[in-house]
């Protein structure tokens, strides 16, 4: 008799940064396992919205269904000012009566919810139908070990992080500085703060959490995961790395004037410029790049957005509509688009990353160290100049410098300080040019090999993967019984 497949619920954060891991999750257990996918597009605003389901439809081919969430107005509820932090967690709370009569209405009804750490409030609506709860972490396994460990060190720690001389201690994880927390843990009156730790306790009612990294890349953090003497006491779910997850290149969009350039260019030749889906730069944070790029006297391509006042996440997720009030590239140096003429390349659209990041001339990649962009850049052996700007990317930056050795940091954080032009320049070089770039290659290609080895048939990712998978039709059957 023909037993038909479980129907998977995948519930991300807004945001582009957001989705695509979710995207990529969706295609996976829809390949490798011909489950039914569909994934609840919750939206912040209507810009990001109409963005984010072209985006994501096209990228689906076709392989997840996508179900549009009316957008949630919580203007009443959070303060203008409120950060990121605040309204991705009252959004994805706000969101749950759509989400309810969504599901109400999906036959088959999904047999398991996958969502993120902030998305837990939808577990009502999962336990009412019955599905199984799941969290899929889209960073790394350190992020997760932080997440559930903050209501500890809330209780442990005495006076606020940001005062402390020590590194906050994780059992059995490397310790983080105090310089490369992010917001959320800043300060403790912020409702961040009560939001962060609240998302590390509700994963505690999760069946099990997939983490968007791969056993080998984190060993001694995945065990102290799962050592009841470390981390397994606080957090008993399973966890599952199943990572890198990343929505693989199309060989077909390979088309159009940046890649006809692209083509002209020497292997490993070209620096790649861009800071994610959502953030933005300063003014003179552009303008010192600018020139950094020029003096380093290398190739580059450049995803631009319209600077802000500040740098970081301020703009992040507001929509990218700043971009058309503009001259094109006005808000660059004057002169500096007909002085980069044939070294560079300056493109304010949106461009599929990972297309630009697999191509043959393609050196190194200065980039925010947001999570999918790492995993992209390891994925195609690009090493990084880290160029952290806000969330948990000085963490990234710090673990792809000291740990893995995949990249190389500035002198200054560019999230309190502008990097200037000579310090560009100097990074620039010492990948593409001097002897230490050779080594950092190299690293980043065995963590390529790694992360390959992974998620091939039999690899550490891939058995994750087909261990959930039949959690998943085991609930089917008990359902059909
Ligand atoms: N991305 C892209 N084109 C762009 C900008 C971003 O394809 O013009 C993709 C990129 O490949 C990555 C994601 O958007 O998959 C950005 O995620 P990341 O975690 O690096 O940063 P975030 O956007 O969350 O800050």
């Amino acid at each position: 008799m023909e037993t038909s497949k479980p129907h998977v619920g995948l519930l991300p954060l807004p945001g582009m940064g957001h989705l695509i891991p979710y995207l990529g999750l969706g295609k996976l257990f829809a390949t490798h396992h011909n489950f039914k996918i569909t994934i609840f597009l919750v939206s912040i605003d209507h810009s990001s919205q109409t963005e984010s389901k072209t985006i994501i439809s096209e990228m689906s081919n076709e392989l997840c269904n996508i179900v549009q969430l009316p957008p949630v107005d919580i203007t009443s509820l959070v303060d203008p000012n409120a950060t990121i932090g605040v309204r991705l967690p009252v959004t994805m709370r706000e969101i749950v009566p759509a989400f309810r009569s969504s599901i109400a209405t999906i036959m088959p009804c999904p047999t398991v919810l996958i969502t993120d750490i902030f998305g837990t409030d939808a577990f009502s609506v999962a336990d009412e139908f019955d599905m199984l709860k799941y969290v899929f972490v889209s960073l790394h396994a350190w992020f997760l070990a932080l997440t559930i460990y903050t209501p500890i060190l809330d209780k442990e720690v005495k006076g606020e992080y940001v005062h402390q001389k020590e590194p906050l201690k994780i059992p059995g994880c490397a310790s983080v500085r105090v310089e490369d927390l992010f917001d959320p843990l800043l300060d403790w009156t912020n409702q961040q703060y009560d939001e962060y730790m609240r998302a590390g306790i509700r994963l505690r009612m999760s069946d099990g959490v997939l983490v968007n990294s791969w056993e080998e890349l984190q060993p001694k953090t995945f065990a102290a995961l799962r050592d009841d003497k470390l981390l397994g006491c606080v957090l008993k779910s399973p966890v599952y790395p199943v990572g890198p997850v990343v929505t693989q290149s199309d060989d077909s969009s390979k088309s159009g004037l940046l890649f006809d350039w692209l083509n002209k260019q020497p292997n490993d030749s070209v620096v790649y410029v861009s800071f994610g889906s959502g953030a933005t730069l300063s003014h003179e944070q552009m303008t010192e790049l600018a020139f950094g790029l020029e003096l380093s006297k290398q190739r580059f391509v450049w995803v631009v957005r319209a600077p802000t006042e500040k740098s970081g996440d301020k703009a992040y997720l507001k929509g990218r509509s700043g971009d058309e009030n503009h001259d094109q590239f006005g808000y660059l140096p004057k002169g500096f688009m007909s002085r980069i003429q044939n070294v560079g390349f300056v493109i304010s659209d949106w461009v599929s990353q990972v297309d630009i990041l697999s191509h043959p001339s393609i050196g190194a990649f200065i980039s925010h160290c947001g999570w999918n962009s790492t995993l992209e850049s390891i994925l195609n052996g690009v090493p990084i100049i880290a160029f952290p700007l806000f969330a948990e990317q000085k963490m990234n930056a710090t673990m792809l410098t000291e740990e893995f050795g995949m990249a190389v940091r500035l002198e200054v954080l560019p999230s309190n300080k502008v990097v200037g032009r000579e310090e560009i320049q100097n990074k620039v070089r010492k990948i593409m040019v001097d002897k230490e770039g050779h080594g950092i290659r190299d690293r980043v290609n065995e963590l390529k090999y790694s992360a390959e080895k992974a998620l091939c048939k039999g690899g550490s990712s891939y058995r994750a993967l087909s261990e959930l998978a039949k959690s998943f039709e085991a609930r089917m059957q008990l359902q059909n019984e």
